[in-house]
């Protein structure tokens, strides 16, 4: 049985192509950090972000050759692109002119109202959505002086912008309610998702390097979404943003929300293990990491406990002494030596995908 609580339902909106909300399957997100302007480096970060994932992307438009850029990259991506403007409303309005597929505003930092107002009626008239990206460390100044920075504060401010902006019969809104601690985080989703049915964009901020970073996300995210909450991901880690989509996605395959590509089981080696375990999983991991059909597989340090332990793999490997076996569904299928068990591993997974791509009648 499921740990996940029943996804409540919001009001669909869409993003280029990707529905966001709504029953909509959770979509994954992430940001550049290549400068927007260098549109070949960003087009090139953005097209490999999609292979290993990417649903949508988003990039930073700080200056106006960046919204300009959005043009140009737009060309050469198939997935949807959100501007992400802070301070400026006028880089906003040129993004969207530009052809963003939607904007990404905190209102706490675009200043008067009626910078805001020009934002909405430009998304508006280009038919494209807006996220509402409260942030506990740029609140509005009034709001931070009486309810402090808190879930509270940030529900507060999320309800002053959602009431501006639908006061202005704009409505495809997304929000985010982001802090850089998982408990304020996890009480602004819980608090704005019982205030709210827009659909909502899940992420920690700011959460850290590596291990802090997919700690944070994973605990943070995967505690919102368990409940049932949350439209959109994205993991944000102080590290290449292809770390972000792979922790998003074991995020969502950990919770059995979705499933995409290969799932590795592999041991912590002990001292029964006679190879270089761990040099072998990360290499079968980055070989693998562009694949999408779902396959689980086990890379195991022994034969003594290895094919046991993995017994719900597809696949798998465990080692030996010089010589290693190849098992499916835990049973021994042959010996492979040693130097061979990751080329072996490899053909076999991607006779594995492509049969199970026949079966269910997909192309290429
Ligand atoms: Fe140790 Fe073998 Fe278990 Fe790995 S599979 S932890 S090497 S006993």
């Amino acid at each position: 049985m499921s740990i996940v609580k029943k996804r409540r339902i919001t009001r669909q909106i869409t993003i280029g192509s990707v529905k966001i909300g709504g029953g909509a399957p959770v979509a994954v997100q992430s940001m550049t950090n290549t400068y927007t302007q260098d549109v070949a480096s960003t087009a090139f970060q953005i097209q490999k972000l999609s292979k290993a994932g990417c649903e949508i992307i988003r990039v930073a438009i700080p200056d106006m050759e960046a919204a300009r850029a959005v043009k140009k990259i737009k060309k050469q991506i198939d997935i949807p692109l959100i501007a992400d403007i802070h301070f400026d409303h006028r880089l906003a309005i040129a993004a969207a002119e530009n052809g963003a597929d939607a904007l990404r505003i905190n209102p706490g930092n675009i200043g008067a109202e009626s910078k805001v107002k020009k934002v909405v009626q430009c998304a508006k008239n280009n038919g494209i959505s807006i996220r509402i990206g409260v942030n506990s460390g740029s609140l509005e100044k009034d709001i931070e002086l009486e309810f402090g920075n808190g879930s509270e504060a940030m529900a507060k401010s999320a309800q002053r912008n959602i009431e501006l902006v639908r006061g202005m019969d704009f409505h495809d809104i997304k929000l985010s309610v982001k802090a850089s601690d998982v408990s304020r985080t996890v009480e602004a989703y819980r608090l704005v998702s019982s205030q709210t049915d827009l659909p909502l964009h899940v992420g920690v901020t700011e959460a850290g390097g590596l291990i802090a970073g997919i700690s944070k996300s994973a605990l943070g995210i995967g505690m919102i979404l368990a409940e049932g909450i949350g439209d959109t991901i994205r993991v944000s880690l102080t590290r290449d943003p292809g770390e972000e989509i792979r922790t998003a996605w074991e995020i969502l395959r950990a919770l059995e929300i979705r499933k995409r590509g290969v799932e590795i089981i592999s041991c912590p080696t002990c001292g029964r293990c006679r190879i270089d375990l761990f040099n072998i999983a990360e290499k079968v991991e980055n070989a693998l990491l562009e694949y999408t059909t779902p396959v689980k597989i086990a890379i195991m340090g022994c034969v003594v406990n290895g094919p046991g332990e993995a017994k719900e793999a597809d696949i798998g490997i465990a080692g030996g002494d010089g010589i290693g076996i190849l098992f499916k569904k835990g049973k021994f299928v042959k010996k492979v030596p040693q130097d061979q068990l990751i080329d072996v591993l490899l053909e076999e997974v991607k006779k594995y995908t492509m049969s199970r791509r026949e079966l269910n009648g997909e192309k290429g």
